[in-house]
């Protein structure tokens, strides 16, 4: 097993006490690949092709764009992606008006009422495929799927580090879920079983830490607690969203 590209980074976002260690991990090969598709990406042809091609989905495009930095090389990249993705539609809507002018005909015929329509799904399906298609999101899978292989792999090798899943935080929902399919496919029953006791028993202690924290964040609202501490609740708003869905995007 290849491992030292993939265990220093789980280690270190072990080392930070958040809501989910594997959304840090996942924001951070996003980022990285934000910052190389606006960089050295950029002169690669091969890369090029690859961008034109499958282009982004609406987060990582966001991601793209907020980074504000290289407004032209994102501007390079929608020039060339639209341009094909423009030349492939034409083609699918070209078709669809051949077959529904046919329909209007002086033949007008059942035929071509489903041939339009055949010609509209055509486009929906590829509209479909390629709603699924991401330069980013397709990495991401396979990088999150290396994570958690390490992550299974180090629960059960490494005691410091099977130390640090046990005290952490739990983890957001979807990545809980994650754990729960890896666990599947990269364990054996037995071990599965003894890694799933211990993530149920951190996630259960966690889901309930972070509703009693938001529960005190409404509570302090009550004017007889104004002068009680905040405790953890502050933020507890924004932490809870991200252990409810995952969201990074919130300050
Ligand atoms: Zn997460
Ligand atoms: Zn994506």
């Amino acid at each position: 097993m290849k491992e030292t590209i993939y265990t220093i980074p789980v280690n270190e976002a072990y080392d930070v006490k958040c809501e989910c260690p594997l959304c840090l991990l996942e924001h951070r090969f996003e980022a990285d690949r934000v910052n190389y598709y606006l960089g050295p990406s950029l002169m690669e042809p091969e890369n090029r092709i690859e961008t034109n091609k499958k282009g982004f989905c609406g987060k990582h495009f966001s991601m793209m764009y907020n980074t504000q930095t290289n407004r032209l090389g994102l501007g390079l990249i929608i020039d060339t992606y639209l341009q094909e993705q423009n030349e492939k539609l034409e083609k699918l809507f070209d078709d669809f008006d051949r077959v529904a002018g046919e329909k209007k005909s002086f033949f007008a015929s059942f035929k071509g009422a489903n041939a339009a329509d055949d010609a509209a799904s055509k486009i929906s399906k590829h509209l479909d495929n390629h709603l699924e298609e991401c330069c980013i999101c397709k990495d991401l899978v396979y990088i999150m799927d290396r994570y958690v292989e390490i992550i299974l792999h180090l629960f059960f090798s490494e005691e410091d580090f099977r130390k640090k899943f046990e005290s952490g935080l739990g983890y957001c929902i979807p990545h809980l879920n994650m754990l729960i399919k890896g666990s599947e496919k990269h364990l054996g029953a037995g071990r599965r079983s003894e890694f799933l006791s211990s993530l149920f028993k951190l996630q259960r202690d966690n889901m309930q830490r972070i509703q009693e924290e938001v529960n005190w964040f409404t509570k302090k609202f009550d004017y007889r607690n104004n002068d009680a501490p905040w405790g953890n609740s502050k933020d507890s708003i924004s932490r809870s969203i991200r252990k409810i869905t995952g969201a990074k995007e919130l300050e």
